[in-house]
């Protein structure tokens, strides 16, 4: 089996390399969070002394990560500071979001501009494996002919609907796709190896696990919450937990998945084999089934070929006051409101952020869904949970595919690049 680079980029002994490449990432993730940053900022940021960070910013200087920006003169501040921004541009990543009928890709440079970004139709629904792995093989490489030549790769990241092994990248079980126990990582590395690029890190993940990630990093603003709870998808309600930043994976990649949490005992069955999951309660489908908008067997095909369309059908009649729509949604909210009250109460997050299109349909879930928290806020060690809803037009899934893998280089590197 070929070396994968992410097998071996877990814990280590301590020791002085590891203090080093922990402060190099230190002051990596200070200039991506806060943008161009004088030395001292930086240093105090990341409670490093001057003279410790000069030798550390010379060395990610070396290796094309970090740039010092033009002097900015201040009028009586005597001698002009010079910035540190990130810089990033020698090296690139590749994000890449499996979604039921197409492949979306997205390519930018570590320090985050877009070099090109692309679709590629796949019916991966029900693919299967083996004819599943076929398509994505075959699209991935004919994005992997876009990277530009003066660019090296050096990370790959796959977001998908379905849990996953983080630590190993074998997608577990995707009830949509019809994958399980796929050693997806070890299939993309060997590809990407097979196609001429070497020493690339790759990983997979769940796709609410990358929309939660580019929902708190990218759209909440500074200063981040430590500890933050996602809950949003396109078609159906996936969750992530994202503490300091990062996804908090659990033992086995299945944190979480407040999509099945168990709100009513006796609720409609759910792709998991439980019966009355959050997820079965609120998912689009069954939501414009209920509303009799359109027949059972369009909303099903609806929501798959275009659930933003099938999103808009719903926010139509909820905006005209539709009588069989607002009764449902406001029941919508109250499921999301008894899960969530539970979520709050085991985890006691700074930050419960709702997207997808839970977030967009918010101004008729909202009511019945604070109505449940109440109680809940009203005790003191909660009382400072916020709630957020945000916009469902973001490409979480994709966007966070690629700050991901942006993530992966900046964690480690000495790993993942080498002195220009
Ligand atoms: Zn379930």
């Amino acid at each position: 089996m070929a070396h994968s680079p992410l097998l071996t980029a877990g814990r280590r002994s301590g020791g002085a390399g590891d203090l080093r490449r922990g402060n190099l990432t230190q002051i990596l993730r200070y200039v991506r969070d806060h943008g161009p940053s004088s030395r001292h900022d930086i240093a105090e940021g990341c409670g490093l002394g001057i003279s410790t960070m000069t030798d550390l910013v010379a060395e990610l200087r070396g290796r094309g990560l970090v740039q010092e920006l033009d002097a900015l003169r201040r009028p009586g501040a005597g001698r002009p500071t010079r910035p540190i921004a990130l810089d990033g541009e020698r090296w690139c990543v590749l994000g890449v979001e499996v979604d039921l009928l197409v492949l979306r890709f997205l390519c930018t440079t570590v320090g985050g501009r877009e070099l090109f970004s692309g679709e590629v139709p796949a019916r991966l629904l029900g693919s299967g494996v083996e004819a599943g792995y076929e398509l994505l093989r075959a699209a991935l490489c004919s994005q992997l002919d876009r990277v530009p030549a003066d660019s090296t790769l050096v990370a790959v990241q796959l977001g998908l609907p379905g849990y996953v092994a983080g630590h190993r990248g074998t997608v577990s079980w995707s009830n949509a796709l019809g994958w399980s126990e796929m050693p997806l990582q070890q299939l993309v590395h060997d590809t990407v190896d097979d196609a001429g690029f070497t020493d690339v890190a790759v990983a997979v993940a769940h796709d609410a696990h990358l929309a939660g990630l580019h929902a708190v990093r990218q759209e909440l603003g500074l200063p981040l919450p430590p500890v933050a709870v996602y809950i949003g998808g396109t078609r159906d309600a996936g969750g992530a937990l994202i503490v300091d930043g990062a996804v908090f994976q659990g033992a086995d990649g299945g944190a979480g998945d407040v999509g099945h949490l168990n709100v009513e005992r006796d609720g409609p069955e759910c792709a998991c084999g439980r019966r009355g999951c959050l997820g079965s309660l609120v998912e689009l489908e069954r939501l414009l089934e209920r509303a009799a908008l359109v027949s059972p067997a369009e909303a099903a095909d609806l929501v798959v070929s275009d659930p933003c369309a099938a999103l808009a059908l719903l926010l139509e009649a909820a905006a005209a006051g539709d009588a069989r729509v607002l009764p449902l949604l406001n029941e919508a909210g109250r499921a999301l409101g008894i899960a969530l009250d539970d979520v709050i109460g085991a985890l006691n997050p700074h930050v419960v952020v709702l997207g997808g299109y839970l977030g967009a349909l918010d101004p008729y879930l909202g009511a019945a869904l604070r109505a449940e928290l109440t109680p809940r806020l009203a005790v003191d060690a909660f009382a400072g949970t916020t709630l957020v809803a945000l916009d469902a037009a973001a490409p979480r899934v994709l966007a966070g595919a690629a700050l991901a893998a942006r993530d992966t280089c900046l964690d480690d590197p000495l790993s993942r690049t080498h002195p220009l």
